[in-house]
């Protein structure tokens, strides 16, 4: 009997000393995550990096929730996901002729149209002569230049 109210007393001691381990373990890691960014840093700037700590923190985070968002298995087009969206839905986008000299093409595969499945159960293939220079994909006039640039679901 003794033994077992020794026991829960031991117990009821342990979440705490957890707790404070914990915190030692958070108080570690931020640690060396500093240094290892100041490290980062340090070897940017003598790479000739020009941006100031502040903005090259910044410029990290930015990175590393990119990389997390964006899982590159479903990645589509020329931009992450994430970053694809802000770029298309946002901006300014104008339909211009497919560049021939760039692609050795006068057209380019419609993305709107080639989301879109036919009777065959096949994904359809259109060609367009126009494409979104912002955006680097070939788009039909109308509609797939609009619904590109409007729909947050494609
Ligand atoms: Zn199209
Ligand atoms: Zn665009």
């Amino acid at each position: 009997m003794g033994g077992v109210d020794k026991a829960d007393q031991c117990l009821s001691y342990y979440p705490v000393a957890r707790n404070q381990q914990r915190k030692y373990y958070k108080k570690i890691f931020r640690y060396l995550l500093s240094q290892a960014v100041w490290n980062a840093f340090v070897i940017f700037k003598k790479n000739g990096g020009k941006m100031r700590q502040v903005e090259f923190r910044m410029k990290l985070n930015e990175k590393l929730i990119e990389a997390t968002v964006c899982n590159p298995s479903t990645r589509r087009g020329p931009f992450p996901k994430s970053e694809e969206n802000v770029v298309r839905l946002t901006g300014r986008h104008f339909p211009s002729y497919v560049d021939e000299s760039e692609s050795r093409k006068k057209s380019r595969k419609c993305v709107v149209c080639s989301l879109k499945i036919n009777e065959n159960g096949k994904r359809v293939r259109r060609e367009s002569r126009f494409e979104c220079k912002n955006c680097n994909v070939g788009l039909c006039v109308a509609p797939c230049f609009e619904i590109y640039h409007t729909e947050s679901n494609l």
